[in-house]
């Protein structure tokens, strides 16, 4: 583990005054280089053969999401992922984006959105979270693909 990360770590979880566990150290550390929402399953992936098993990763989470230092940035019918807070503010996390074809997510640290106010009587507010639903790059090409090949397929041959 690189020095910064791991000063990086012990920070985040001194912060919260939460013991420097290694599933808490190892977990936090695949967040911070995933830089995206990650599913449980994915963050055992990225940490290879030193992983915590799935019980201690999904228990491990739910210490870190108690603490407040990482956030349950969306749930669908697949999964629960889950990121760094580090990047939100104190009421609202920053918006996400997700492929409805393929389901990856990004991030959208550069968008802000307006704080929803006025909830019905008797709610609070603790935080808000935004998703937007569209097609990515490599889902939303095919369109454009085949408007490429009609103007390719329209060149006059020359005399
Ligand atoms: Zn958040
Ligand atoms: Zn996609
Ligand atoms: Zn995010």
């Amino acid at each position: 583990m690189k020095i910064e990360i791991k000063e990086k770590i012990n920070k985040l979880l001194d912060s919260v005054k939460l013991k420097r566990t290694e599933p808490r150290r190892t977990i936090l550390e695949a967040l911070l280089r995933a830089n995206k929402p990650q599913t449980a399953d994915e963050i055992i992936i990225a940490i290879g053969d030193e992983s915590p098993n799935k019980v201690t990763v999904y228990r491990t989470l739910e210490s870190l999401v108690g603490a407040g230092l990482v956030h349950r940035a969306f749930i669908d019918e697949r999964s629960q992922r889950y990121e760094l807070a580090d990047k939100c503010t104190e009421h609202q996390c920053h918006p996400h984006f997700v492929c409805t074809d393929c389901g990856q997510t990004h991030c959208m640290t550069q968008v802000t959105v307006p704080m929803a106010t006025s909830p019905p009587a008797g709610f609070v507010i603790h935080r808000q979270q935004v998703r937007l639903e569209g097609l990515c790059p490599s889902c939303g090409n095919t369109g454009n693909r085949q408007d490429n090949s009609k103007t390719v397929d329209n060149t006059p041959l020359p005399d």
